[in-house]
């Protein structure tokens, strides 16, 4: 539908006036859905008081919390542009994003207000609000009450921005990626035929960052446009996770694999009832297929019969979702039930090729190839960055995505890893998401991650493990290099090992390779 972000998510707002739009996990404190809207449409007329006109980018540094998703709205009802932050940057990192996108006002919380002040002594705003109050700041509820005009914007969905989240960074310096309200629109109602929504009924644990596009589209937007209830937690913890999952009788959980390795291995998971839980999707990073069936296994043991544990793809530069893994139930005629290791199938709209990245060629049937996409979630491109957007988007609206894929017969997608990480030793090419997820399958390993270093006579890259031992656990390298050897050809065999206390990982669920390289 040709509808602005807010007009379509909140569209059903009016029939169910009553019934909570947003709860927080840890207070329990509620917003309906009518008061959703109410404050959406009052935060944008404040905003047009004080100066902000269409087009204005307004950055949003703040963690999780019920109040997030009437900032995003009440932004970009006022035709402006939301640039999320992400909630760990240091002000170096703050100050770059406000100057690369050139924000206007910063809405922060006061707990953050310190690092949103160091940032802005280096790329100055016009005004830092604090949502939650601070001396000298307008607050949000100073703006919320304000009996400012009602606001009535022309939007154009098609090419209007909505939002302007920056790339995670994992290989390089973040990228502004321009969204519009068509991109945001298009993907959420791309990704509902496969997920299986009961209208209104669904209630859905918001534990990923909403800043990350991931929990900016497919937690915070698609959960309240299919009219049930997001429950928010500002971080994630294990048990606070497991608790509000009880309590708030969620019916689905939308998480990174970090996530999902807890669910299939920490002993806490049986102390709490989860059999509200109708599904599980990962997305974010390569999630192995035995830790999602041993996920789902414990899961469907606590009685949580019809739980199903699935796969989805994506990235910012897709709005974010181009893949998904249909509920059981929804997958196409005569496809039978999805691999668990595999994203699943395109999304509807959503064309697909695979091609050599050296050729440019579509790849023969069954060959593993770089995944390009094109779709009406396809970004306008990066901002500030001609070079970047014209080596990503092609003429004829692909998106190379960098990632190395392979489809079967059915039509579903397995995702191997991305074109830059894969290592390369001997003119062979070594997945590291392969490796880790031979590692995780050790009873003594309860994490792990994998890099190439550069063995400097040679020129290849030697495929080195980072591991975390169970505690209690006596498994010395040697034992670790022997298990990876039994399992898999004699090329990709991991050459190093270190242990580490834990894997540096994203809020997002992203291991931080580069962390682990500058470590080697
Ligand atoms: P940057 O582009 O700044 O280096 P990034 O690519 O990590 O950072 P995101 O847009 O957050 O930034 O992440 C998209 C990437 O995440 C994809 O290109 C892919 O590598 C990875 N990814 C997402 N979902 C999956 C999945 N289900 N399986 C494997 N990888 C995934
Ligand atoms: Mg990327």
């Amino acid at each position: 539908p040709e509808l602005s972000v807010p007009q379509f998510v909140l569209a059903g707002a009016a029939e169910r006036r009553d019934s909570p739009a947003l709860i927080d996990g840890t207070s329990g404190e509620t917003i309906t859905h009518g008061e959703l809207a109410f404050y959406v449409e009052r935060l944008a007329a404040a905003l047009a008081a004080r100066g902000l006109r269409k087009g204005d980018v307004v950055a949003v540094f703040a963690p999780n919390t019920i109040w997030y998703p009437v900032v995003f709205h009440g932004i970009a009802a006022a035709g402006c542009v939301v640039s999320p932050i992400n909630a760990l940057y240091t002000p170096d990192e703050i100050a770059f994003q406000l100057k690369d996108s050139g924000a206007k006002v910063l809405i922060t919380i006061s707990l953050f207000l310190d690092r949103a002040q160091a940032a802005v002594a280096q790329a100055p705003v016009d005004e830092i609000v604090v949502m939650d109050g601070a001396e000298g700041h307008a607050s949000l509820r100073d703006l919320l009450t304000t009996d400012a005009p009602a606001v009535q914007v022309d939007i154009d969905p098609a090419t209007d921005l909505v939002t302007l989240p920056y790339s995670s960074g994992t290989t390089g310096l973040p990228k502004g990626v321009m969204l519009t309200h068509r991109n945001l629109v298009a993907n959420v109602t791309q990704s509902r035929p496969l997920a299986g929504v009961e209208d209104g009924d669904e209630r859905i644990i918001a534990v990923l960052p909403f800043f990350h596009i991931y929990g900016l589209t497919v937690l915070m937007n698609q959960g309240l446009q299919w009219g049930g209830t997001v429950v928010t937690l500002p971080r994630f913890d294990l048990e606070q996770f497991l608790r509000a999952i009880q309590d708030h009788r969620i019916t689905r959980a939308f998480v990174a694999p970090p996530i999902v390795l807890a669910l299939a291995k920490h002993p806490m998971v049986d102390q709490f009832d989860l059999s509200s839980l109708r599904s599980v999707t990962s997305g974010a990073a390569p999630l192995d297929e035995s830790l999602a069936q041993a996920a789902q296994d414990r899961l469907r043991k606590g009685a949580a019969e019809g739980t199903s544990v699935g796969q989805g793809y994506g990235m910012t530069e897709l709005s974010p979702v181009s893949h998904t893994t249909p509920e059981v139930g929804l997958e196409p005629a005569g496809a039978g039930p999805t691999p668990k290791g595999t994203v699943g199938y395109a999304l509807p709209n959503t064309e697909c090729r695979l091609v050599d990245p050296a050729t440019g060629e579509d790849c023969a049937p069954g060959e593993r190839g770089e995944l390009w996409v094109r779709g009406p979630q396809v970004m306008a491109g990066y901002l500030n960055n001609p070079q970047a957007t014209a080596d990503t988007l092609d003429r004829e609206g692909w998106l190379h995505t960098g990632d190395v894929a392979i489809v079967d017969d059915e039509g579903r997608y397995t995702v191997v890893d991305r074109v830059k990480e894969l290592i390369k030793y001997k003119g062979y090419q070594v997945a590291p998401a392969e490796l880790e997820a031979v590692l995780l399958g050790h009873p003594e390993i309860t994490d792990a991650a994998v890099i190439g270093v550069l063995e400097r006579d040679t020129g290849d890259e030697l495929p080195k493990a980072f591991v975390v031992r169970a505690p209690g656990s006596s498994l010395d390298e040697d034992g670790v290099i022997a298990f990876v050897a039994e399992r898999v050809a004699p090329h990709k065999k991991v050459r190093l090992v270190e242990f580490i206390e834990q894997v540096p990982k994203s809020m997002a669920g992203k291991i931080l390779r580069k962390d682990l390289k500058a470590r080697a």
